[in-house]
C-alpha cells in the first residue's frame, strides 16, 4: 500500500480530538495511526510496517484479515446482520456446537457475551445463584476484566481504583516459583504450599461462604505462568471437597493460544465447572465472548430462569466469524502449528537469548504464549523496573518498546516483561525475524543490569 502521512496525521488528530482510550492519560498518549494489517503485520500512513509480536491484546490468533472469515462476516451480513438472543439462529446454534465439542468434559451448554469481562460477569453470577454463597476467590498476579466483578477479582493494580470492599472477592496467592509467595525451590515445593495456603484461605473464609474459585489456567497478562504439574488437579480437588464451583478463565489462553484448543487441556483429569471464553474463539473479528457451562450447572437453570441476559447475545455477526475462525483453524492446523513453531523456533529462541542477554531473567511459556522476565540483576531477579512503575522509573521498558519497534516489531510489554504472543499462524520466518529483533532489543535492556 502507497504511504499517506497526510491521511494519517488527520486520522489521529480525530482521535485525539474525539477518542477517549482505555487505561490512559489522555493528554500523555499518541495513538499510532494504524492504515492496515494482514496476517501478522500491520502497518501506518507512514510506510513503516510491524510484526505484530501482540496479536492485537493476546486475541488475533489466525492473524489479520483472514480471507475465509471475512467472507463468512459479509455473507451473514447480506443474509440476516443481526437478530435478537431469545431465536435460533443458524451461525449462533453452530458457534455454540463448535465450541461445545472443544471444551473439555460435558461442558455443553454455551452462554453468550460481547467479550471477557462480561463472561467473567455471568460464570460469577452462575456459580453464586447454583451455590447459594456469596464468596468468589481469585488470586493476586491475574486480569478477569474492567467491568465490576471482574474488576474487584483482577489481581493486578488495576483493580485499586475500582475496588469496592463489598464484592465478596478474596484474594489468594497462586503458584510461581520465579517470585514464590512462599519461598519455594522447586516446583513440587511451590505446588504444595500453593495448594496448602489455599486450602487455609478456605478454611478461614469458611467453605460454606464460597461460590467459587476463579484462576486463569495459564495467567496471562500478569506474565504467563503455567502453574506446576499437580496444581490445578489439587485446586479442582479442593473444590469437589467444599461443593464450590471452579471457573477457569480461558479468555486469553483459550482456542489455540498455547497450542491446544484449551490451555487446561495440558492438565489431564482436570475439568472446570464454567469456562470463561472471548479473543481467540474469532480472533476478535467481531466481539464475542462467552462462558461455557456443565450438565449440573445448566441443570440449576433447567426449570428457573437464569436471570441475566444481554442485547447482543450470540450476535450473529460475531457467531458467523467464530464458525468461520473455528473451521479455518481446524483446516489449516493453526492449532498445531502454535504448538510447533512454540516448542521447535520460539521457545528455543527465547532460550538461546536468555543465555546471551543478562536482563533476561527467566524465560516460560508454551506454544505462542511466552514471557521474558527483565531484571537488573539475575541472581537477586531484581525487576528492570519497579511493580506499576510508571514515568521516568519505567523509562528502561519504554526504551525496549522503542527499540523493538524501530526494528520493526511491535512488542507487548507488561511491568518488568515483554510477552511474545504472536498469532498462532505465524510462519517460521516470521518468527526467526521477531527473535532477531528482540535480539537487538535486549541490548538496551542489558545496559540497565547491574
Ligand atoms: N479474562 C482474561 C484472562 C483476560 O486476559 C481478559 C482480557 O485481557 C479478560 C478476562 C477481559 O476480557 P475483555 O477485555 O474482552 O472484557
Amino acid at each position: 500500500p502507497q504511504p499517506n502521512p497526510q491521511l494519517g496525521a488527520a486520522v489521529a488528530a480525530t482521535d485525539r480530538a474525539h477518542v477517549f482510550h482505555s487505561w490512559s492519560a489522555q493528554e500523555l498518549i499518541t495513538p499510532l495511526a494504524v492504515a492496515g494489517a494482514d496476517g501478522s503485520y500491520f502497518w501506518d500512513y507512514e510506510g513503516n510496517r510491524y510484526l505484530d509480536f501482540t496479536s492485537g491484546l493476546v486475541y488475533t490468533n489466525i492473524g489479520y484479515q483472514h480471507p475465509k472469515v471475512v467472507a463468512a462476516i459479509q455473507e451473514q451480513a447480506a443474509s440476516l446482520a443481526t437478530f435478537a438472543p431469545a431465536f435460533a439462529i443458524e451461525a449462533r446454534s453452530e458457534a455454540a456446537r463448535l465450541i461445545a465439542e472443544r471444551t473439555p468434559g460435558d461442558l455443553d451448554k454455551i452462554f453468550f457475551t460481547n467479550g471477557g469481562a462480561e463472561a467473567v460477569e455471568n460464570a460469577t453470577r452462575m456459580a453464586r445463584l447454583h451455590t447459594g454463597r456469596p464468596k468468589v476467590l481469585s488470586a493476586y498476579r491475574s486480569y478477569h476484566g474492567a467491568t465490576a466483578a471482574a474488576i474487584n477479582l483482577t489481581g493486578d493494580p488495576r483493580r485499586w481504583p475500582s475496588d469496592t470492599a463489598s464484592a465478596g472477592v478474596v484474594h489468594f496467592w497462586a503458584p510461581f516459583l520465579y517470585r514464590s509467595p512462599f519461598y519455594s525451590e522447586n516446583e513440587t515445593q511451590e505446588c504444595e504450599r500453593a495448594l496448602t495456603h489455599l486450602e487455609d484461605t478456605i478454611a478461614f473464609e469458611g467453605p460454606g461462604t464460597i461460590a467459587a474459585i476463579i484462576l486463569e489456567t495459564i495467567p496471562g497478562t500478569a506474565g504467563i505462568m503455567p502453574p506446576p504439574p499437580g496444581y490445578l488437579a489439587g485446586v479442582r480437588e479442593l473444590c469437589d471437597r467444599h461443593g464450590i464451583v471452579l471457573v477457569l478463565d480461558e479468555v486469553m489462553a483459550g482456542f489455540g493460544r498455547t497450542g491446544a484448543w484449551f490451555a487446561v487441556d495440558h492438565y489431564e483429569g482436570v475439568v472446570p465447572d464454567l469456562l470463561t471464553f472471548a479473543k481467540g474463539v474469532n480472533s476478535g473479528y467481531v466481539p464475542l465472548g462467552g462462558v461455557a457451562i456443565s450438565s449440573a450447572i445448566a441443570e440449576t437453570f433447567a426449570r428457573r430462569p437464569y436471570p441475566g441476559g444481554l442485547t447482543y447475545s450470540g450476535h450473529p455477526l460475531a457467531c458467523a466469524a467464530a464458525v468461520a475462525t473455528l473451521n479455518v483453524m481446524a483446516d489449516e492446523g493453526v492449532v498445531e502449528n502454535a504448538a510447533r513453531v512454540g516448542a521447535d523456533i520460539i521457545g528455543p529462541g527465547l532460550r538461546e537469548l536468555a543465555a546471551r542477554h543478562p536482563s533476561v531473567g527467566e524465560v516460560r511459556g508454551i506454544g505462542m504464549f511466552w514471557a521474558l522476565e527483565l531484571v537488573r540483576d539475575r541472581e537477586t531477579r531484581e525487576p528492570l523496573v519497579p511493580y506499576n512503575a510508571t514515568g521516568e522509573a519505567n523509562a528502561p521498558m519504554a526504551s525496549f518498546a522503542a527499540a523493538a519497534k524501530a526494528n520493526g516489531l511491535w512488542p507487548f510489554v507488561n511491568m518488568n516483561r515483554t510477552h511474545v504472543v504472536p498469532p498462532c499462524t505465524i510462519t517460521d520466518a516470521e518468527a526467526k525475524a521477531g527473535l532477531a529483533a528482540l535480539d537487538r532489543a535486549l541490548d538496551i535492556t542489558d545496559t540497565h543490569t547491574t
